[in-house]
Formats: structure tokens, sequence, C-alpha cells
């Protein structure tokens, strides 16, 4: 696989998002962050876990032995050993991420996708781009968020219901009925979408935290088509200059209301 990639923070905090390959594998996490004012049992924060989870999970990728799933599900016991003594991991707001995967094996290509990033595979002969994300929190989120949506961003009443937002969500984490990601059970990866394809019926593929792929999925100013072309043709510092073009444009969150006026935007771009 040739792998280009571009992980940008909002300025002045510390990126969340997490992205690393080999030559043989990727895997993207996107962490859920703590607002201001929210408790969350741990010490070491959000960055931390993405950081911590994401490096197990390429190093196990790297050594090749056991499925995604079950790798995943022992990257998130590991990583809870690292602080069970010092942290409250019972703590409904304790740290998690989003999770992708994606692994070249023995002429497949085995992917894994936990929460809301995005996985977008270009694949030989189709009209269409296949776009896989796991779209519980959004199902979940939409019951919740009128209040929050119907408040100009940057002000205080927006970031004390953003707060709410996110601490009502926390009620539905990790729970049937509500959505999975990966925190401190390990059975989460069971919840997970896999999926695998002969390498050669993809041309190429797209991980893509939540930041960046606002461009499609919040802003609908482009297609998954057109986001291939643009990571195809000028590579994922484009896709990441257009997200922020588009932020910077509304400021307020008046023509897309959004919990974040910028996120961490993360895009990593594969040909395989
Ligand atoms: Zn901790």
């Amino acid at each position: 696989m040739r792998v280009t990639f571009v992980a940008e923070a909002v300025p002045g905090r510390p990126n969340e998002d997490f992205v690393a390959a080999t030559a043989d594998a990727a895997v993207l996490l996107d962490g859920a962050g703590t607002p201001p004012g929210s408790e969350s049992g741990c010490s070491h924060g959000v960055a931390w876990f993405s950081r911590s989870l994401g490096s197990t999970l390429l190093t196990s990728m790297a050594q090749g032995t056991g499925t995604l799933t079950e790798l995943l599900a022992q990257g998130i016991k590991t990583v809870a050993s690292l602080h069970d003594g010092t942290c409250d991991l019972n703590h409904p707001g304790s740290p998690s991420a989003t999770v992708i995967m994606l692994r070249h094996t023995n002429d497949m290509l085995e992917w894994l996708v936990l929460a809301d990033s995005v996985l977008v595979l270009d694949v030989v002969n189709a009209a269409e781009p296949m776009a896989i994300c796991d779209d519980r929190e959004a199902q979940v989120g939409a019951l919740h968020r009128t209040e929050m949506d119907a408040l100009a961003s940057g002000t205080d009443e927006h970031v004390s219901a953003h707060r709410r937002y996110v601490e009502t969500l926390r009620s539905y984490r990790n729970r049937d009925g509500g959505f999975w990601v990966a925190a401190t059970d390990p059975l989460a990866a069971d919840q997970a979408l896999t999926g695998n394809m002969p390498a050669n019926q993809i041309r190429a593929a797209a991980l893509l935290s939540d930041g960046a792929s606002r461009l499609v999925d919040r802003f609908h100013l482009h297609t998954w088509s057109h986001v291939l072309d643009v990571l195809e043709q000028s590579g994922p510092d484009e896709v990441i200059r257009q997200v922020r073009a588009a932020e910077h444009s509304d400021p307020q969150g008046a023509r897309w209301p959004r919990g974040k006026t910028f996120d961490d935007a993360t895009a990593l771009y594969c040909r395989c």
C-alpha cells in the first residue's frame, strides 16, 4: 500500500485524533473529547488514550496474528491495564475513541470500523465508492441536539449546551440500543463493522475522522467520489484545507449547526 496522511488539530489544543500506518496496515482513531467543565475520571486525557490505543493496535496488526476484532478487544484491555490503578475506569466519561483498522494480508484487504469515523473504498468497476460508517451515535445524538443546534457557536450558551449534550450521550455509550466506542469494555469490539475483499478489487481507500468527513456528511459540499478524486490528485492536505475553509465560512454554525466549530481533522489516503 502507498499511504499518505494529514492529522491537523484544532489550533492550541492537543490532537485527540490519532493516525499511523505501515506498508501493510493503517489505523485511525478519533478520541471523544471531554468538554470544559466536564469530568472523565482519567488524569491522562483523551489524546493520551487515542495515541495509546492506536499505537497498540498498529503494533498488534504488524505482528499479524488474530482477527481485527480480536486485536481491538485485546488493545482495549491493554490500554485499560495502563491506567486502571490510577484512574476511575467506571466513570461514564472515561476517554473513548472511534476506530478504523485496515490491513493487507495474503492478497486480501480487511477492515474494521467502530463508531463514526468513515472508511471510503474505491472499488474497481463500482459506480460509486463504498462508504462504511457506524452511525448509531448520530442516530442517538439527533434526539438530543435540538437545543445545542439552535444556539450560535462560540457563545457561552452553546458551550454549556454542548457539554450537556456530551454528558447526556454518555448514558447511551456502550449499551444495546445506544452506540459503541472503544473505551474500557473489550466487548465493544464485537459491535464493530468488519469486512474484507480481494485487494485487487480495491483501487484506493480513505480513512477520515468526522472532522474531515464533515465536508460530505455534515456540510454536504462534496460527494465521497469527489473526496477520493481530491485525495488522488492533490492529497490529504487539500481535503483538510477545504474543511477549514468551510468551517471559517460559517463560524457561528448558522449554515451548518455543529457541536464543534472546528474539529481535529484527519485524512489518510491509501493506494492499494
Ligand atoms: Zn487515565
